[in-house]
């Protein structure tokens, strides 16, 4: 009888430990501002690493692969399917096809094999670089010298990657390397922007020999990709937003396109975007209205998520961008300058993809305590944080929380309304939606009862890895992933 009062004792014990842990975990703002007040630099970032984060709802597929991911699968033909790329790297002078030659523009052999052999000779296998030149290679894929902006990241790096990504094998191999870093960091979906749009011929998917794939073909590298063992174990739910080119002179046309195709792929993608230089005028979201009411009445529900306010100056384009119909805004810089869409956006809970690191590199603003994030947050427009093209500047979705974080006096409340914004505001199928919320409340439940603990034992324990970009603004110095 001892025995058994014993037992129902220790039980009740274990289930009252159990059931005090739910307590604790309400009480998670007080051990978050404790932590945040007391760790160090390389703690926070540690535990900003082991934080469940949800979605990245804003980044370019091919911008989101670090140089050295690119350079790995590039020169790896069980990767390529068999293709090799070159790259430029002396230029003769004069230029044999005249202009200004781009170093380190990389094409593939098809392309290479057309060349006059005058041109060949300015060219090397990406596989035979020498050190120093695969160094130099890598380093003018990336913002990671002084100086280095907006130019270099949309009049160099992109025509640089052009024969890369254009050979969808490497690309969707690209995707799966960049899956496993983002779930390595805690990201368990991303809703990632490629394919393009609008730009007709001048941009065509080719195979390794230089046939040209139609996107329905190129729609099935892709989905055959993702089924992979090695793409499942990622953890990452990956969705994808067709993107059209917005300046173009057949930009358009473009967007009929992608709901063509978008329609026509609903298992993966899931929305359409609108991306390319604000600042070049051709591209004003109002130039657009007719094709979008049209394509409105052509086809059932697409979801659209547009690039808007990535801007210096102020204007409407946030709002007339709201007018086509876009549910979601990426970057919405400029749109403090704009009070009665500002208003709107809070009644109407519209969401802002919010890319810290990328407004301030490219300029945007000037340092983020100028960002107007915290202003969007605290007002109530919905917004999560995202990393756009973060290999260019060789970071992470860590990085990402630790700037905000760091300069926004962020309440572990508002951390964990990010993570859940970019899920609730994404465009994947709701039966996905569900599953992937349902998964973060509880992963978020469990690093609460975690982190109650001894914080400093556990968080010396979290296997985190360091990023570029990181080490270079933070001097946090711990190992990149794979070193
Ligand atoms: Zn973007």
């Amino acid at each position: 009888m001892n025995s058994l009062r014993n037992l129902l004792f220790s039980f009740l014990l274990i289930a009252s430990l159990y059931l005090a842990a739910p307590g604790e975990a309400a009480d998670f703002e007080s051990r978050f501002q404790e932590i945040v007040q007391n760790a160090t630099n390389e703690q926070l970032y540690r535990f900003l690493y082991a934080l469940p984060k949800g979605g990245d709802l804003h980044n370019h597929q091919d911008g989101a692969n670090w140089p050295d991911w690119w350079y790995q699968v590039a020169t790896d033909p069980t990767k390529t399917h068999g293709d090799t790329f070159y790259t430029l790297t002396k230029i003769a002078s004069p230029n044999p096809s005249g202009g200004a030659p781009l170093f380190f523009t990389t094409i593939p052999r098809w392309h290479y094999e057309r060349l006059p052999d005058a041109e060949k000779a300015q060219y090397q296998a990406l596989s035979s670089l020498d050190a120093a030149t695969k160094a130099n290679w890598l380093a003018s894929l990336w913002l990671g010298q002084p100086g280095d902006g907006r130019e270099k990241f949309f009049e160099q790096i992109w025509p640089r990657l052009g024969g890369l990504v254009r050979n969808p094998y490497v690309s969707s191999e690209s995707l799966v390397e960049s899956m496993k870093h983002f779930g390595e960091e805690g990201v368990r979906y991303i809703e990632t922007q490629n394919l393009v749009f609008g730009l007709g011929s001048f941009f065509e998917y080719k195979d390794q020999d230089g046939n040209t794939l139609s996107l329905d073909q190129v729609a099935d590298i892709y989905r055959h990709r993702l089924q992979q063992s090695d793409a499942v174990a990622t953890g990452v739910t990956v969705r994808f937003q067709a993107v059209v080119i917005r300046f173009a002179p057949t930009a358009e046309d473009g967007v009929e396109a992608a709901y063509a195709f978008v329609n026509r792929h609903r298992d993966l993608w899931v929305g359409i975007n609108m991306a390319g230089r604000e600042d070049n005028e051709k591209g004003f979201p109002a130039r657009f209205l007719s094709v979008y009411r049209e394509m409105e009445g052509k086809y059932p529900p697409i979801s659209l998520s547009i690039h808007a306010g990535e801007s210096d100056e102020p204007n409407h384009h946030v709002r007339d961008t709201l007018y086509l119909g876009a549910k979601r805004i990426g970057h919405g810089v400029n749109l403090l300058s704009d009070p009665d869409t500002m208003l709107h956006m809070r009644e109407d809970k519209d969401l802002i993809e919010i890319n810290l690191i990328s407004n301030q590199l490219l300029g945007y603003v000037p340092k983020f305590a100028d960002h107007p994030f915290p202003r969007y947050l605290r007002f109530g427009i919905p917004v999560c944080l995202n990393t756009d093209d973060r290999g260019m500047w060789g970071s992470t979705m860590t990085d990402e929380y630790y700037v905000a974080v760091k300069n926004f006096n962020l309440s572990w409340e508002e951390i964990v309304q990010l993570g859940r914004n970019s899920l609730e505001y994404s465009f994947v199928q709701p039966d996905q939606k569900q599953r992937l919320l349902d998964a973060y409340n509880q992963a978020v439940k469990e690093f609460e009862q975690k982190y109650s603990g001894d914080w400093k034992a556990l968080l010396a324990a979290v296997n985190a890895t360091d990023s570029p970009y990181a080490e270079r603004e933070f001097g946090i110095k711990l190992p990149l992933p794979g070193k």
